[in-house]
């Protein structure tokens, strides 16, 4: 894919002409994209917890309708589903995102990933586990939610396919991959593995995120609706928008790289070419963990110490327990009547706990020199 094209235009609400038009107009630009032959087609939207669509956190349901309904249109057999985060209720999940609603108004199959078996491949000596739905859909159409990640700076298409993943393995990734780059270096592996499965990317930023995303950061009427059938050249030109530069998406170089796509090679409509997000918060996620990079390594012992973040539990948590069943380390202890306490010790900082709480009852600690960085 040399030059390939990324679809923006402005959306300001959950419009469901405006997104079912922009839809059909952009499967249109794709040469080549064929659905005639294909029977079945599968839905992987940002399903990441029980989040109503109005925290922005999740794919909003109106955008997944409009996609339900080209495909519901001509005929074909929709699968939607995805593998929420750590040990939540998955049929909660369901509810509270709008997909049983879409369920029950759509002839569509909601699926829960982890329960549909999986293939274990290997990229470059990484192995990883991918959900077998994947090569049981002919069209595979990938909707992710446009947010900052307290890990990976970023979210978009590219980190969206960690819900091909199925539940519990993706906690136990966590723990092989606890920073920045082992967990940058996992998602290009199930990139290269599943690329030439994806047939189209969507992302949901008519409201996104920033500040400290995925789930703890604020909406924000970004009012853009993008698509492509790249999914490193969507990463690159939405992380644009945000105000990112290349390398604060560990994963972005390596994934343009990989589909041999030069950034100025990519198209965007000229209105869009220069366009950035007005004010949109990105500072608290940029240099998390990447600052260690540039201290020299005889300084990094004392670096760390001084250098210093990780989550504490506050007064707004509501006991569910979710962040103790979603840290890899078992970092949480948590006593009967008691809110749960972190062990700083014992945590690698992968902040599983702080994305899965679901009433942001989670704050990262930071030092001074920390706080002057983050
Ligand atoms: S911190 Fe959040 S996830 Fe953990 S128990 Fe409290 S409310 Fe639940
Ligand atoms: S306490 Fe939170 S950040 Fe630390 S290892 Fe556990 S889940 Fe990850």
């Amino acid at each position: 894919m040399i030059n390939p094209t990324v679809q923006v235009r402005k959306i300001e609400s959950y419009d469901l002409p405006a997104l079912e038009e922009a839809v059909a107009s952009y499967f249109a630009s794709v040469k080549g994209f064929k659905i005639s032959r294909c029977k079945r087609v599968f839905i992987k939207p940002n399903a990441l917890g029980a989040y109503p669509p109005e925290r922005a956190v999740t794919t909003h349901p109106i955008v997944l309708e409009a996609i339900i309904r080209y495909f519901v249109d001509r005929k074909k057999e929709v699968w939607m589903g995805d593998s929420p985060g750590g040990a939540v209720n998955v049929a909660k999940v369901w509810d509270t995102c709008g997909f049983s609603e879409l369920a029950e108004r759509y002839p569509i199959k909601v699926i829960n990933l982890s329960t549909e078996g999986f293939r274990e491949l290997n990229y470059r000596g990484t192995s990883v586990k991918i959900s077998e739905v994947l090569w049981k859909c002919g069209v595979v159409i990938n909707v992710a939610k446009y947010k900052t990640h307290s890990l990976t700076a970023f979210t978009g298409a590219l980190k969206n396919l960690y819900g091909l993943i199925p539940g519990m393995v993706k906690t136990d990734y966590h723990r092989q991959y606890p920073d920045t780059i082992a967990f940058a270096n996992l998602l290009l592996a199930l990139f290269a593995l599943t690329r030439n499965r994806i047939t189209y990317n969507f992302i949901d930023g008519i409201v996104g995120m920033d500040g400290a995303g995925p789930s703890a950061g604020t909406p924000r009427n970004f009012g853009l609706f993008l698509g492509s059938n790249s999914i490193a050249a969507l990463d690159y030109i939405a992380a644009k928008m945000l105000g990112f530069k290349m390398d604060d998406v560990p994963y972005l170089r390596a994934a343009l790289h990989l589909e041999g796509i030069l950034p100025s090679r990519i198209k965007v409509p000229t209105s869009f070419q220069h366009y950035r997000i007005p004010h949109a918060d990105i500072r608290v996620v940029k240099l998390r963990k990447e600052t260690l990079k540039y201290v020299p390594s005889v300084a990094r012992h004392v670096f760390k110490r001084v250098f210093d973040f990780y989550p504490i539990v506050s007064n707004r948590c509501k006991q569910c327990g979710i962040c103790v069943k979603s840290c890899p380390v078992q970092a949480i202890s948590w006593a009967e009547g008691d809110i749960p306490f972190v062990h700083k010790e014992l945590c690698i900082k992968c902040m599983c706990c702080h994305e899965m709480c679901p009433h942001k009852a989670i704050d990262i600690h930071k030092s001074f020199i920390a706080r002057l960085v983050m």
